[in-house]
């Protein structure tokens, strides 16, 4: 009863905290600049298109981190199940337009190809890069996987995609890309609200991976919470990785804190600043939320994330942070 009663204090003064943070939030933010900072980022229809960003160092921290989250799965013969709310394409060409007009893969992905050491927390990422490449002959990393294309290269013949997506030219994508994959589930659907359905899996195994654009500011975090209750108080014991931008490190306290006031457990933050926090206008840095973090994986992020931010720093105040958020 006590432990109630704590709970929900814990749930109150968060409340008035988000009040005043989304306030502060909204004066300091100029709409749309979350993520980005092109009008050329998004459609004549003002969509946001993955496409302007992919590749960049954002990219690269989501994508080796779920490329560990995935071999860990696969410690385990039985089959699991992987589910992107938030897809994308799938699949992007840096030689494109829109890759070229933004060029955030340069100070991304390709600052790996120029280190003249890769580390070895970053070789599974990297050599998935290569696979992606394979059919390439030049040499060059013209393709760059999104996850459900780094997903389907790691998972086995048992295991199985579900990927949602609203956009009607995402999902043409990915429907062609996975056409003779029957492993995996398209979805032209609301990820969020797609999701309680898709949980638990028939496997009782799995991650589930949101990764929105984050067009709605700080309420995506309201959004992602709500959804998150929903499939955890169903599948309290998936894996879910949420994926988010930051600018000021404080502007994320209320999330992490969220955790905890709502009895989730096993929760490990993963913050990377690439930036100075001195501009609330900047993609300063991002992080990665995992619920359920596997055995250890402390361990190998405080491996990963020093490693990264050596590779893809743009400042010498670049920091890095892994945490609990929650215990057992
Ligand atoms: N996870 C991808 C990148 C996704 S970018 C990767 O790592 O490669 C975010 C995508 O979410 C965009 O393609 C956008 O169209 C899509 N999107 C936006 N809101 C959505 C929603 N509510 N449900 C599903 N997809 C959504």
């Amino acid at each position: 009863m006590r432990q109630h009663a704590r709970a929900a204090a814990a749930r109150e003064a968060l409340q008035t905290e988000r009040g005043a943070a989304d306030a502060s939030h909204a004066r300091m933010l100029p709409a749309r600049v979350q993520r980005c900072k092109f009008r050329e980022c998004y459609d004549d229809a003002m969509n946001y298109r993955h496409a302007f960003h992919a590749g960049n160092f954002a990219d690269v921290f989501k994508h080796a981190i779920l490329v560990g989250l995935i071999d860990t799965l696969k410690a385990k013969s039985t089959p699991f199940c992987y589910i992107d709310t938030h897809a994308g394409a799938g699949r992007y060409d840096l030689r494109d337009e829109e890759a070229r007009k933004t060029g955030e893969f340069v100070d991304g992905v390709q600052r790996l190809l120029a280190a003249p050491h890769l580390p070895d927390s970053l070789r599974p990422y990297f050599d998935l890069l290569r696979t992606a490449n394979a059919a390439d002959a030049d040499g060059h990393l013209n393709v760059y996987p999104g996850s459900p294309l780094i997903a389907s290269l790691m998972l086995r013949e048992n295991d199985r995609l579900a990927l949602c997506e609203v956009q009607q030219a995402e999902t043409n994508s990915l429907k062609k890309l996975f056409a003779d994959d029957r492993r995996v589930g398209v979805h032209q659907r609301d990820g969020y609200v797609a999701l309680p359905g898709l949980v638990p899996p028939k496997e009782r195994r799995g991650l589930v991976l949101i990764d929105p654009p984050f067009e709605a500011q700080d309420a995506e975090f309201r959004t992602i919470e709500s959804a998150l209750a929903s499939a955890y108080a169903r599948w309290p014991t998936g894996i879910y990785a949420i994926w988010y931008p930051i600018k000021l490190p404080r502007q994320i306290l209320p999330f992490h804190r969220w955790f905890a006031a709502h009895g989730i457990k096993k929760t490990l933050a993963a913050d990377l600043m690439i930036d100075a926090d001195d501009s609330p206008l900047r993609l300063n840095g991002c992080g990665m939320v995992i619920v359920n973090a596997p055995w250890q994986f402390d361990r190998w992020l405080a491996q990963l994330l020093p490693d990264l931010m050596r590779l893809l720093a743009r400042n010498p105040r670049a920091e890095q942070r892994v945490s609990w958020l929650t215990r057992e």
